[in-house]
């Protein structure tokens, strides 16, 4: 068995739309890299950390503390040292610390001979979650470790379902180059809703769920809508009505807020829509003279992987 893997860890949209805290998905083309090493030396350090400026200690690093979680449960000697190469920008609204998270206990795991399962993977991960925004969010990371799409079902027991993913499904993201705190959009959000809305939004994520399996993009695109959540928190996201109707009229299925924002994402069937739709997106923030990045990526399959 190795003592070192490198591996590539998604970036992966929360919500989906309607899917506020349970549903999420994976990205193919935008993610970091880690490099994972034993040690003989206990616990977890983190050695390196290049393409943004984030804590390296390990109790202050999301990877260190999920990493700490998974060693707390294994009866391994040792410890392992962590590279940590970003390109995804932290508080960019596309999972940064997630994928830190996921790929620290991923590795580790393989690493180790796979003693754990998918979902007590994504249990330690939670805990880098709970560094990074105060709560034991498993919308991220889910994806993250299982690909595709994914469903949190229940948070007690938690119970995570891996959806169909269409072969044809693909993401435009727009990342608006503005700080939107997570801790602020959630305070922003209502406690209760009303039974309308909800009847709304169930309708929705079922719709969805049922335009995944049957890849039925119409479906998909009528069930991408948010009555909840989105009308809320698109107030703290420039142009997003604006980034809505073009996008739409460009041909995408659905827009709406990916995580906590402030990045946008839009799903769209194929590659060549996917790429009008991110044109379409540019020219919107290119006449509010808005800094953006912008990705547009297949769906990602297989969640983390070996590199
Ligand atoms: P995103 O929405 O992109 O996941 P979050 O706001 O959830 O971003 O997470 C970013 C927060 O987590 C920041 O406060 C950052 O300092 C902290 N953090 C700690 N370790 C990491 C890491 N390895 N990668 C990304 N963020 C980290």
């Amino acid at each position: 068995m190795s003592n070192e893997i490198r591996i590539f860890c998604p970036a992966t949209i929360a919500n989906v739309s309607c899917g506020f805290d349970v549903l999420g998905l994976a990205l193919d083309a935008v993610g970091d890299e880690m490099v994972i090493r034993k040690t003989k030396e206990k616990g977890i350090k983190i050695t390196k950390l290049e393409g943004q400026n984030l804590p390296m200690e390990t109790l202050n690093n999301v990877a260190g503390v999920a990493g700490l979680a998974l060693l707390a449960e294994s009866d391994y000697q040792g410890g392992f040292e962590i590279e940590i190469y970003k390109k995804i920008k932290a508080g960019s609204g596309i999972g940064s610390s997630a994928a830190s998270s996921t790929g620290a206990v991923w590795a580790m795991n393989e690493l180790l001979g796979k003693p754990f399962s998918s979902l007590e993977l994504v249990q330690f991960a939670m805990e880098g979650e709970r560094l990074a925004s105060g709560v034991a969010h498993a919308d991220n990371v889910a994806p993250a470790i299982y690909g595709g799409f994914t469903l949190v079902r229940s948070y007690a027991p938690l119970d995570i379902i891996k959806i169909h993913t269409p072969s044809e499904l693909y993401a435009t993201v727009i990342h608006p180059q503005i700080e939107v705190k997570t801790a602020d959009s959630r305070k922003i959000l209502k406690t209760s809703i009303e039974l309308k809305d909800g009847i709304k939004q169930w309708g929705n994520v079922g719709g969805l769920i049922a335009g995944l399996y049957t890849e039925d993009y119409d479906l998909i695109g009528r069930s991408l809508e948010d009555h909840i959540v989105e009308p809320i928190r698109s107030i703290l996201i420039p142009g997003f009505d604006k980034l809505k109707s073009e996008s739409l009229k460009a041909g995408a299925l659905g827009c709406s807020i990916s995580g906590s924002g402030p990045s946008v994402f839009t799903l769209s069937r194929g590659e060549k829509t996917a790429l009008k739709v991110a044109d379409s997106m540019r020219k919107v923030y290119n006449n509010f003279g808005i800094d953006f990045d912008i990705h547009v990526s297949k769906i990602n399959l297989e969640g983390i992987k070996q590199l």
